[in-house]
């Protein structure tokens, strides 16, 4: 990999720099873009919250932290990076400590600065609010928050006029980790990088496209925010859509990015609502009961969160369409749930049957192509295809696929995490993989009316046991169209 030039000095500020994002995502990866010269020793990186625990103690905790994916990080480096760490105490919701912020940071006043707010959105309000009054929203100001961005369209729309009170849409990166993954940037790559594909890529060709988000465990440890929100609100809104978006979109005229976002807001306002009736129709949610995981025997979803009951779905189904010329008639089924047999998060675009067999009954079944383009884990693009068997006799038929596992394909080269590529989006200042406020409630208004009908039904969420892939609902959805669902080990060698 070509070495990253070293970006122009900037500060970083991460409100809740002591939490679980904080620690997991944001250090580590800004320690890796700091390890690859990206990030340059003038920069700064600045915790705050409001634990008085001081900045030396802070680098200790941020040196525990990033230690686990970095342990292999020289001593020497880790501590040149500790020296861009500070850490200011502050509570975005009072007085306390925006004084010494703004001394630290007006200290430096011709540098791009960064308010990652990894607080919770209840905060985002009094944080913009103390911004603002402390003279911290300059034009070189930006602000980054995570999901949830509301928990239906009226508070969506609610925080992002919250933010745009302060800070332009220019200034304002709302991230969708997902985006940042290879994979999905490769699939932009795939479909516009080559001759290949795009021909092909509309309902002629193509019979439909699954999109899968699976994960084996159950709510580790996230039990009070998933309970209120769900695998609709916690995956389809956001995560879901926007892989559907780079799948769907027209190709953009440039890479400009409010051309490529202003594509991706076509395919959603293109999406066919789900509403009323329908919405038993087209789509299934789930909540798991015990089961058996790969780690042995695991609890219901319920005992798992030590309630009596609960109507919170961790599985989804829905069958979409994107009712445009492109893709009329073409389903594009989402999946996701918790306590599903594995991991994985894949898009499979199913291309339609040859039109006439020249191959005997002797030769075995004609397995339409997929493309398979695979998000996580092992990332990589595989295309399915038929072959002839190997080998003297009749001609007979074999399915096989052209692989391209990234890790494979770049042995030797790390693995960037979404977090990296995204936080230096940030300080370039390139909005392409951040989600716009229209996006965001465009999003939102095809959700809503699928909240308000289950809110609405009598039925709470099927059960199903954990370690399956949801309930049977979920597999008749696909099947009574007449195909199924795709399966790793049975459909490919
Ligand atoms: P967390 O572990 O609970 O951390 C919350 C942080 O906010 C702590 O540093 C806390 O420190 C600080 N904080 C709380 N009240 C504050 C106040 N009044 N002023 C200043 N700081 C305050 O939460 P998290 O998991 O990191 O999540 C942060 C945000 O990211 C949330 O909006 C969450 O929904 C979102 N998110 C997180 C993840 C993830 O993987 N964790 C993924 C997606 C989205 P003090 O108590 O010392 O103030």
């Amino acid at each position: 990999m070509p070495p990253s030039p070293t970006l122009p000095d900037f500060d970083l500020v991460i409100f809740g720099g002591t939490g679980d994002l904080a620690k997991r995502k944001l250090l580590p990866a800004l320690l890796q873009r700091f390890l690859a010269g990206q990030v340059g020793p003038g920069s700064r990186v600045i915790g705050a919250a409001r634990d008085t625990l001081g900045a030396a103690n802070y680098r200790q905790k941020v040196a525990e932290s990033v230690a686990g994916p970095a342990s292999d990080v020289p001593g020497d480096r880790l501590a040149e990076f500790l020296e861009i760490v500070d850490y200011v105490a502050v509570d975005v919701a009072s007085d306390s400590g925006w004084a010494d912020l703004k001394a630290r940071l007006d200290a430096r006043p011709d540098r791009v600065r960064i308010f990652y707010l990894a607080i919770g959105p209840g905060l985002f309000a009094p944080a913009c609010e103390r911004l603002h009054q402390y003279g911290l929203d300059g034009p070189l100001s930006r602000v980054v928050v995570e999901k949830p961005i509301g928990h239906d369209l009226a508070s969506a729309r609610q925080t992002n006029a919250t933010l745009a009170a302060v800070f332009s849409e220019a200034q304002t990166f709302r991230i969708d980790h997902y985006l940042g993954k290879e994979t999905v940037q490769n699939l932009i790559a795939l479909r516009f990088g080559n001759a290949l594909f795009e021909p092909l890529w509309n309902a002629a060709r193509i019979d439909h496209v699954q999109i899968t988000v699976a994960e084996e465990l159950g709510l580790a440890g996230r039990a009070g925010y998933y309970d209120t929100a769900g695998a609709l609100r916690d995956m389809v809104q956001n995560h879901m859509l926007q892989l559907l978006c780079f799948v769907a979109m027209e190709p953009p005229y440039s890479m400009d990015a409010d051309v490529v976002r202003d594509e991706k807001l076509k395919v959603l306002r293109a999406l066919r609502p789900i509403r009323g009736d329908d919405v038993r129709h087209y789509t299934v949610r789930g909540q798991y009961r015990r089961g058996v995981a790969s780690s042995g025997a695991v609890p219901g979803y319920t005992d798992e969160l030590g309630a009596e009951q609960s109507r919170t779905e961790t599985f989804v189904a829905i069958r979409a369409e994107v009712a445009n010329w492109r893709w009329a008639g073409v389903p594009f089924y989402l999946r996701t749930g918790k306590r599903l047999p594995q991991r994985v998060s894949e898009i499979v675009v199913s291309f339609q049957p040859v039109r006439h067999s020249l191959f005997g009954a002797a030769a075995g079944p004609l397995t339409p192509n997929k493309l398979i383009i695979r998000l996580q884990p092992d990332e990589g693009v595989r295309l399915g295809l038929m072959i002839k068997e190997p080998g003297p006799g009749g001609l007979r038929l074999r399915r096989t696929s052209l692989d391209m596992s990234f890790a494979n394909a770049f042995a030797g080269q790390r693995q960037p995490d979404a977090y990296e590529r995204l936080l230096m989006d940030v300080v370039r200042g390139n909005p392409t993989l951040f989600m716009r406020r229209d996006e965001v409630e465009a999003a939102w208004a095809w959700i809503d009316p699928i909240l308000s009908a289950w809110a609405q039904d009598s039925e709470p969420p099927r059960p199903y046991t954990a370690g399956t892939w949801g309930p049977s609902a979920a597999i008749a959805l696909v099947e009574r169209d007449g195909r199924t669902w795709h399966e790793e080990l049975e459909d490919l060698p």
